[in-house]
Order: C-alpha cells, then structure tokens, then sequence
C-alpha cells in the first residue's frame, strides 16, 4: 500500500503549502512547460541565466501533486546562483537517488535539502513527480517549444 507518512516527510509539506519562487519572473529569457501524464502535474518554469551561464533567478507555476509542487520549490530554491553546469550534474545526482536502492545514501553534499525526496524511490509511480521540474527546467533551457514530459 501506499503509505503517505513515510513520503510526505515536514519540508515536504511545508513547501507544498507555501511554494517558494511561485509565480511568473518580472525578467526572464528561458521559459518551458512540463506535464507528467501518469499524475496530471503540470508546470511552467521561467528562468533567468546571464551572460556567464549562471542562474540569477528561477521561478516556477503550476498545479500537480505535493511531490510535485515541492520539488520544483527545492529545485528552484537550490538552483539560484548555480551555473547550468552544476545544475545539470545536480539533476544527474538527483535522478541518481530518486532510483536508486533504499539502503544507498543520498549525496548530500551536491544534493543538499533535496535529500529530503530521496524517499520517492519507494514509489515509482512517484519518481516522475518529482524529476518533472528537473526535465522542465532542461527543457526551458534549451528553449523547446513543445511541453517538456516526463514519458
Ligand atoms: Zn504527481
């Protein structure tokens, strides 16, 4: 069965509840839509990079499950300041853990607070709530004009 205390850990909640970076960026040049068929997630993510390559802002809007919606508000919340290089290495080591095995511990010195989604992998059904902001944020960058999806 599905058991939603051991997924719906606090921070999850909590960013569930009050998203940070909700909301369309007043300055931005990349933007993308995600969806995730299997749950019904949808996401838009707006993203302002600079001439060095480095995220100076990055905000997010949509509806989806709290999986959803709070893994974009960490993303988002992680990403400020990184370069899309490091971002790309962090969504690496973030698709790493979402699918790896249970008694693998998360790196936590790349992944920081996103650690706290490492229990999706009890849920497969749930990994693609949570990687859709990462594939969205991918897609934003490379300016693809059709929605970024996680099938
Ligand atoms: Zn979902």
């Amino acid at each position: 069965m599905f058991d939603l205390r051991d997924l719906y850990q606090q921070v999850i909640v909590d960013h569930n509840k009050s998203p940070r970076n909700f909301g369309k960026l007043a300055d931005f040049n990349h933007e993308a839509d995600g969806y995730n068929p299997l749950c019904g997630d949808k996401l838009h993510v707006y993203l302002k990079v600079n001439d060095a390559g480095v995220i100076e802002d990055v905000s997010f809007e949509g509806e989806g499950c709290a999986i959803s919606v709070a893994s974009a508000s960490l993303m988002t919340d992680a990403l400020k300041g990184k370069t899309m290089q490091e971002s790309e290495d962090m969504f690496g080591h973030f698709q790493h853990m979402a699918t790896s095995e249970l008694d693998e511990a998360p790196d936590e010195e790349v992944l920081g607070k996103l650690t706290v989604l490492a229990g999706v992998r009890e849920f497969p059904s749930r990994i693609k709530c949570a990687t859709l902001c990462w594939h969205t944020l991918l897609a934003a960058v490379k300016d693809r004009p059709e929605p970024a999806k996680t099938e």
